[in-house]
């Protein structure tokens, strides 16, 4: 007899199931995108990339290109693209940060060092 009401203060305190929270989380690189109006596709911004990718884009006949950077072991990519609705705009897309400064041999304009602080 009084195993049986053991048994029943056994039920009531069941362990209450804890839900398996997901904390893992791909982490993104930090996304920064914008709009120039300009005639040159790739804006001068103090830092040297090179082309490894293009695409065509539906609906318009200019493709969007890829950069990288092209200092070591830096991965920050590039993403150039005409805006199709105004072919006169460059939308540029940066995935990542740069662990570098710009390159030094390149001519540090007064635009470019304005960009980077905007960036960053
Ligand atoms: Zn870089």
């Amino acid at each position: 007899m009084k195993r049986n009401g053991d048994q029943n203060e056994n039920l009531g305190v069941l362990p209450i199931k804890m839900k398996k929270i997901k904390a893992r989380r791909k982490v993104r690189e930090p996304r920064f995108c914008f709009k120039t109006m300009s005639d040159v596709d790739v804006l001068d911004d103090g830092y040297k990339w090179r082309k490894y990718g293009q695409k065509v884009v539906k609906n318009t006949q200019h493709p969007r290109s890829y950069y990288r950077c092209t200092q070591d072991n830096c991965h920050v990519k590039k993403r150039v693209e005409r805006l199709s609705e105004d072919p006169r705009m460059v939308i540029t897309t940066y995935e990542g940060r740069h662990i570098h400064s710009p390159s030094p041999d390149e001519e540090g304009s007064l635009a470019s060092s304005q960009l980077n602080n905007f960036f960053w």
